[in-house]
């Protein structure tokens, strides 16, 4: 059997005057989903912890965060298309404004203008014999890779993370020698990306047409790729994601899943997710495991918008879940989330998250998917770092374990 893994970002939720998004919304295919299959909610990272989007999806694909994850920026490169080597040190920067030396923009005022001329002068440059590789991302957005020898993630950003001050120096956190050539490595890119940004004609142009100049680089989210064993090696299965999110994409990436552009997805509410689904369906033809992932949820969840929240969820139900409950056949469906992101506190939390699993299960009594249904499920609660075993073992794929 092939398996469909779908996660709908944050869509976890606490109660908003006694209900969830989820129990709001109207979702017959998703209820049809639970009551054909086995529910349960899960604990996407561990019991207690506030997963980040990254954390909890290495963890749901079976990667110990806890022993893998050193930051952000070796996925948000992945993601932006690097090919990652053994050892890279990587973080994810913005283009932001200064003026007399302090910071007047974060996201040089989110204006795109002049932004790739401006990131193809500070590719490539060298620095103490060791190379540093610059991509632009999405927006004014990019990401940096160090890539040499003596390095260490163990730095601080550049980035202060607000304005009226200049740039923080970054800083070794342990007492390593790597550590604090990683850190002047970093901090003489920030200055001499700085002088090739501040005359260049690019940046007079963007103040000629009253735009704020992208005159200096802020990074964060250092971390040093990991090794992941790829997930054919692990799992003996070929692996897809479609993801209009760098960050997701970057990990599915790194555990060695191949990426499923979809044209019309962008991570949002207005997210052409219909196609994304089909694209689902297409892969699961040539892959043995797909991997869908939604945005908008987390994104109505962070701007504390219920309606918003629940009317994506019955988008998700009618355009995402009807086609597949109605057109994928012997494969194993999972939905779930990578965690909850409740409307009233607008962030991430450790609320475990409903899961519904059909295929070759035994079925229980829950007929509705939401937090508070699937809770009495035959599933239970379960650690997201278990479900590839239980995915594996349902589609009858997984190895015995003894004589
Ligand atoms: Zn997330």
């Amino acid at each position: 059997m092939k398996s469909l893994l779908i996660i709908c970002d944050g869509m976890g939720d606490r109660l908003t005057d006694g209900r969830t998004p989820l129990e709001a919304a109207k979702t017959p295919n998703m209820d049809l989903l639970a009551e054909r299959g086995i529910t349960g909610i899960m604990d996407t990272v561990r019991t207690g912890i506030r997963p980040g989007s990254d954390t909890a999806h290495l963890s749901i694909f079976g990667y110990n965060p806890f022993e893998l994850y050193t930051g952000r920026g070796p996925f948000e490169a992945a993601g932006a298309g690097i090919e990652l080597e053994k050892g890279d040190i990587a973080c994810r920067c913005n283009f932001a404004s200064m003026e007399n030396g302090r910071i007047t923009d974060r996201r040089a005022g989110r204006e795109e203008e002049g932004l790739d001329q401006l990131a193809k002068e500070v590719e490539g440059i060298t620095i103490k014999g060791v190379k540093l590789i610059f991509k632009r991302g999405q927006g004014h957005r990019a990401v940096l890779v160090i890539r040499g020898k003596n390095l260490s993630p163990h730095i601080t950003s550049t980035d202060p993370e607000k304005i009226g001050v200049p740039p923080s120096k970054s800083m070794p956190i342990d007492g390593r020698k790597e550590s604090r050539n990683t850190a002047e490595i970093l901090n003489e890119f920030t200055k001499r990306a700085e002088s090739i940004l501040s005359d260049h004609i690019a940046n007079k142009e963007r103040i000629r047409n009253r735009k704020l100049p992208a005159n200096v680089i802020l990074c964060r989210g250092t971390g040093v790729n990991p090794y992941l064993k790829p997930f054919e090696e692990r799992y003996g299965i070929k692996g897809a994601c479609i993801s209009a999110t760098t960050l997701i994409t970057g990990v599915c990436r790194s555990v060695g899943m191949d990426a499923i552009e979809v044209k019309g997805a962008n991570g949002h509410t207005d997210s052409n997710i219909g196609a994304k689904a089909k694209a689902a369906i297409t892969a699961l033809k040539k892959y043995d495991f797909v991997f869908l992932h939604i945005k908008g949820t987390d994104e109505a969840s962070h701007d504390g918008n219920f309606n918003a929240k629940r009317e994506f969820i019955e988008r998700i139900d009618s355009e995402v879940i009807a086609p597949i409950l109605n057109e994928v056949k012997d494969t194993t469906v999972v939905l779930t989330a990578d965690h909850s992101t409740p409307i009233n506190i607008r962030q991430h939390s450790a609320d475990p998250v409903p899961i519904a699993i059909l295929g070759d299960v035994r079925t229980d009594p829950v007929k509705r998917f939401t937090e508070r249904h699937c809770a009495k499920g035959d599933i239970g609660r379960i650690c997201g770092i278990n479900l590839m075993d239980r995915i594996m073992d349902l589609s009858n794929r997984a190895k015995l374990f003894g004589a």
